[in-house]
């Protein structure tokens, strides 16, 4: 009877600990929700930011970026994350729509599925700021991002100096985020004329859903089963999909033979750049764009109006676009861009690298 008693209080203070931890819990990697409920602190601006999805790498440097130069211009920042489900970005917006928003700030899931949130926020006289992904469709206030269309052209332009000839495997990005299909442009530029040239051959074309690596591990594969494992280069998108695709070219001995692209220099993504698996990726100062996106979102909160030199028609307005510089990053300048930025660490970045191999 002791003993029983001794072990229910046992999983009484367990389940409180664990109780207390969840409570505790702030926008880490998963579904991240540090709202500042209640009333703003007297003169506050408060800005609501709806990330797409905190699971991946680089949204939660964007997130902590982001958050840290609001904070010091003197907002304070309500962060969701949707973690990737339309649905539920769409019903987190409107939940902070409540919040006695002065500006909100999207990374938009679908960039053609927000409109209803995005005109309620516009109604209620609440700035919309679309940050790195346009929101189409509806009155937003301003966009910042990349070049994205020269994302893909660097992506493209870098394979074809290793591999200017030869059959070529496209893995496009999420088909719901225009960013994708602007990456795709950009590699179409390149890659057109020598398709029409006749040095290279389109051998598929895919789309990996909700940018997942699982999908791109599963698309490269039955790729490399149709062509027979003939495929020269993969022009992927980002560093998340091209984890996935190197893992299938693996399994068949590829990796390091077939060229393959990627963006965002997550770490996992120069990991492999070091190492040879993969050919380059694109590095995007993710502190430039989150940094700015917080001027233009405090500007914004303050009422400010938002001018830049370039706009992009989103379906409905010309909208101010606020275009920032990527920088492709190949085994020969990591050093000079990433590492210099401080963005990875040289141990990090080298780890898997014998250090005789190492710049
Ligand atoms: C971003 C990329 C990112 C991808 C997946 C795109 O909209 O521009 O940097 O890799 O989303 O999160």
């Amino acid at each position: 009877m002791g003993k029983c008693k001794g072990l229910h209080m046992f999983l009484l203070i367990a389940s409180l600990v664990l109780l207390l931890a969840a409570c505790g819990q702030d926008a880490g990697s998963g579904e991240a929700d540090s709202s500042k409920s209640g009333d703003k602190e007297e003169g506050k601006l408060r800005i609501g930011l709806s990330v797409s999805d905190l699971t991946l790498e680089r949204w939660q440097h964007d997130r902590d970026f982001f958050v840290k130069k609001a904070e010091e211009l003197g907002a304070e920042v309500v962060v969701q994350s949707a973690n990737g489900d339309e649905s539920k970005q769409l019903s987190q917006i409107q939940n902070m729509l409540s919040q006695d928003l002065d500006a909100l700030v999207i990374i938009a899931i679908n960039s053609d599925a927000l409109s209803p949130v995005v005109d309620k926020a516009k109604e209620e006289g609440i700035p919309v700021l679309a940050y790195d992904r346009l929101v189409n469709g509806s009155d937003i206030d301003a966009y910042v991002s990349f070049d994205n269309v020269q994302v893909g052209e660097m992506q493209a332009e870098y394979l074809v100096e290793k591999t200017p000839a030869g059959k070529y495997f496209l893995m496009g990005g999420s088909p719901t985020d225009n960013n994708a299909k602007m990456f795709r442009e950009g590699q179409m530029n390149i890659i057109q004329p020598l398709v029409d040239s006749g040095d290279i051959e389109i051998v598929g074309d895919q789309w990996a859903k909700g940018w997942d690596a699982n999908e791109a591990l599963k698309i490269m594969e039955n790729a490399l089963t149709a062509n027979k494992n003939d495929i020269d280069a993969v022009v992927a998108s980002n560093d998340n999909t091209a984890g996935g695709a190197i893992q299938a070219l693996d399994a068949q001995g590829l990796a390091g033979k077939t060229v393959i692209s990627g963006q965002d220099a997550d770490l996992a993504g120069v990991q492999r750049v070091a190492e040879g698996t993969q050919t380059m990726t694109v590095y995007k100062p993710i502190k430039a764009i989150a940094e700015k996106s917080a001027e233009v979102a405090v500007q914004l909160a303050k009422g400010e109006k938002i001018t830049s030199d370039t706009t992009v028609n989103n379906g409905k307005i010309d909208v101010s676009f606020i275009k920032l510089d990527p920088i492709k990053v190949g085994k020969e300048n990591i050093m000079d861009t990433v590492i210099k930025d401080e963005f990875h660490s040289y141990d990090d970045v080298y780890k898997n690298v014998p250090e005789d191999e190492r710049p």
